[in-house]
């Protein structure tokens, strides 16, 4: 097993010690391991404070992959949330440290948290060209990751979800973006814990579109917050893949991208 997406209490949304999250990782015998908490400076909801305190999460994930290498590889990741207008903080943050592996993730849009009622209730056409505009935007400009985190989270928080025509031609966009940028994507296994039914992270019928445009790079993470969900339903995400017609998982380190055969 990789998971390729987990916190800690290095994120101010989880209160589980890295230390504690690697253990569970090694007792369920996942051999590589992504650590890959929060940095979202300028988060547009002020009760939260996703900036990454980076040089205590550095020596801490220094000093856990040191003691636990014999058991399991630990990435040195993180997950940056992307906005419009804070591009330079993102780029700043990555060139301070030498990461494996970045996730490029969307929390915020258009200037809301996406949580956010006054967001998400919006009318559903409107929120979904409006959230995937937004991303194809920003995509454009910002490139210093390596794979989209959580494609559709808009789906989570949404009061409605429209027709997949309402959106696609953005999707699309994004997806040979993401193609030609060299990116990849994730299969974030929280939708299985979510209780999304069919409606995947991504959906299907996302992760079809970008393997037949020729897209190679995915990883599957659980974005565990806690060690109960590290390497969430690992094997239902594989079947997947499959399933959409992708033929391997990637793995990072250093940046740069392997493959392992599905
Ligand atoms: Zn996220
Ligand atoms: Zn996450």
């Amino acid at each position: 097993m990789y998971d390729y997406h987990t916190h800690s209490s290095f994120s101010a949304d989880s209160d589980e010690a890295l230390e504690t999250m690697l253990l569970r990782a090694i007792s369920l015998g996942i051999k590589e391991y992504a650590v890959t908490d929060h940095c979202d400076p300028h988060y547009r909801n002020a009760e939260y404070d996703f900036e990454l305190d980076l040089a205590a999460y550095a020596q801490e994930l220094e000093r856990l992959a040191a003691k636990y290498g014999a058991e399991i590889k630990t990435l040195k990741g993180i997950e940056i949330g992307i906005q419009h207008d804070v591009i330079e903080d993102r780029l700043a943050v990555i060139r301070a440290y030498p990461f494996d592996f970045v996730i490029g993730s969307f929390h915020c849009a258009e200037g809301f948290e996406i949580y956010a009622p006054e967001y998400a209730n919006r009318p559903a056409e409107e929120l979904y060209r409006g959230f995937y505009g937004y991303m194809l935007q920003c995509l454009k400009l910002y490139k210093d990751y390596d794979v989209l985190g959580h494609f559709n989270v808009i789906d989570r928080y949404a009061a409605s979800i429209p027709a997949d025509e309402v959106y696609r031609d953005l999707v699309e966009d994004i997806v040979r973006l993401l193609i030609a940028d060299g990116k990849g994507i994730e299969i974030n296994t929280s939708c299985f814990r979510y209780g999304m039914g069919e409606r995947t992270t991504p959906t299907a019928e996302m992760l079809r579109l970008y393997a037949r445009a020729g897209g190679e790079i995915m990883t599957v993470g659980s974005d565990a917050h806690r060690a109960a969900d590290v390497g969430f339903m690992f094997d239902r995400a594989v079947h997947m893949a499959r399933e959409a017609g992708m033929k391997y998982l990637a793995t990072f380190e250093n940046r740069e991208v392997k493959f392992v055969k599905i």
